[in-house]
């Protein structure tokens, strides 16, 4: 199948050919003809999977060939995190460059008042934070009554947040007489009884299951006592890893102090969290996209929506608070059939969190035995199988080597 089999219009015909995308991917295929024929869709799809593309390509045909405009939005895509927000703003006004439509983005943390203006002016799509656009309906900046289509990006994210509340709210603002694109990357049961309340007959489409990330995803874990994260990461950094990383930490602080100690190793590194202004974590994004950073840390909460594509290595420095983050975290790689790497550290006391994962993923994560600060073998309940020793081999390393002593002792690692 091409984008010439679906029925777009040729606007946006034209701005996929300018974006370089010659076929649809499978979220694409199965959701444009779907939302086209505006039927409500619930899909099963993560970050990755080309799920923008699927709502607002479909979407900026029918805005295409219904000119009517009215000053008030006819279609509201709500998103997590102001990042994912801009994101999707941005992939309304890459696809719908030549269709005449007025886009608009608006998240917290900024002033409201520039996007009260421009509502003012009339806008025809909205892509929104919940919170913020509850801001915008209270101080009377914006009416849902014209609104015909609504997409919720991301939905387990806005729940996980804790916007459902909100979500509800807006919804309620919203005509019955609407189409509705409910997209999730996990169906917990509160979204699939959420996704029920609002979708009438939806499709169901399912590309990429939870599991098929991790499939498509190289995946290693390393065993480190928690002391000796930096150095491995460091010395990761310096043998292994020759490409741009993503690293994600537990806190904010531990960000900044992993930034502050590659910056010291002379590796450009920048944190990426809430503590940030909007300005700075702008900022860190667009330095680490050009390339003149190479290692972005990030908390879990300031990581979602980043999209940086084909990222080949991410590196899990913390082990995240549940197994379905580990699923989130390392759908940052492997993006549209990229393959990637997820490097993975965990420490003695935490073989337990490894299982829950692996048991989420239903696969084994491959431990890496060779590598300078092992503190030693594993706990005899989670790692049974023997850990392969070679003649000569020091059944344990308890002592890191120097980094030079490291880099010199070891083959370039562990490379496929
Ligand atoms: P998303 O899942 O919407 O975050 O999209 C993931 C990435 O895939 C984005 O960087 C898109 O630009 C890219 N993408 C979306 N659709 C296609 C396609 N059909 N062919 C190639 N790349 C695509």
């Amino acid at each position: 199948m091409t984008f010439s089999d679906l029925a777009l219009c040729a606007p946006v015909k034209e701005a996929v050919q300018a974006a370089g995308y010659t076929t649809p991917t499978p979220i694409q295929q199965q959701a444009i003809p779907m939302v086209l024929a505006g039927h409500d869709v619930f899909a099963c799809a993560q970050t990755g999977t080309g799920k923008t593309a699927a709502f607002a390509l479909p979407i900026l045909t029918k805005l295409h060939n219904d000119p009517s405009k009215k000053r008030e939005p006819s279609v509201v895509v709500l998103a997590p995190t102001r990042e994912l927000a801009a994101q999707i703003g941005e992939s309304f006004l890459t696809y719908g460059k030549r269709v005449r439509a007025r886009y608009l983005t608006v998240y917290g943390g900024v002033s409201i008042n520039p996007q009260i203006h421009a509502l003012r002016k009339g806008v025809d799509v909205v892509i929104a934070t919940p919170g913020r656009l509850i801001d915008l309906i209270d101080q009377r900046a914006v009416r849902l009554d014209h609104v015909h289509t609504l997409v919720l990006d991301e939905a387990d994210r806005m729940m996980d947040m804790g916007f459902m509340p909100q979500i509800k709210r807006i919804i309620e603002r919203i005509p019955k007489e609407r189409q509705t694109l409910f997209f999730s990357a996990t169906i917990p049961e509160e979204i699939r009884s959420l996704a029920e309340s609002i979708l009438r007959t939806p499709t169901h489409i399912a590309v990429a299951p939870v599991s098929s990330t991790a499939e498509r995803v190289e995946q290693r874990r390393y065993l480190v006592s928690k002391t000796d994260k930096r150095k491995l990461l460091r010395h990761l950094l310096e043998t292994e890893i020759s490409s741009q990383v993503l690293v994600f930490a537990r806190t904010k602080r531990g960000a900044d102090r992993i930034a502050e100690d590659l910056e010291k190793a002379e590796i450009r590194a920048v944190a990426l969290h809430g503590d940030k202004t909007q300005a700075a974590r702008e900022r860190a994004l667009r330095s680490f996209k050009d390339g003149r950073v190479r290692v972005l840390i990030a908390t879990d909460i300031a990581s979602r929506g980043i999209d940086i594509s084909q990222l080949p290595v991410v590196v899990n420095y913390d082990l995240p608070d549940s197994p379905e983050t580990y699923v989130h975290r390392i759908g940052r790689t492997g993006r549209a059939g990229f393959e990637g790497a997820a490097l993975t550290f965990f420490t003695p006391e935490e073989h337990r969190d490894v299982r829950d994962i692996e048991n989420l993923i239903q696969q084994r994560i491959p431990l890496v035995q060779e590598h300078p600060f092992n503190p030693g073998p594993s706990s005899p309940t989670s790692d049974a199988a023997p850990r392969p020793q070679r003649q000569g081999d020091k059944p344990h390393q308890h002592r890191a080597p120097s980094r030079e002593k490291s880099r010199r002792g070891r083959p370039q690692g562990h490379r496929r």
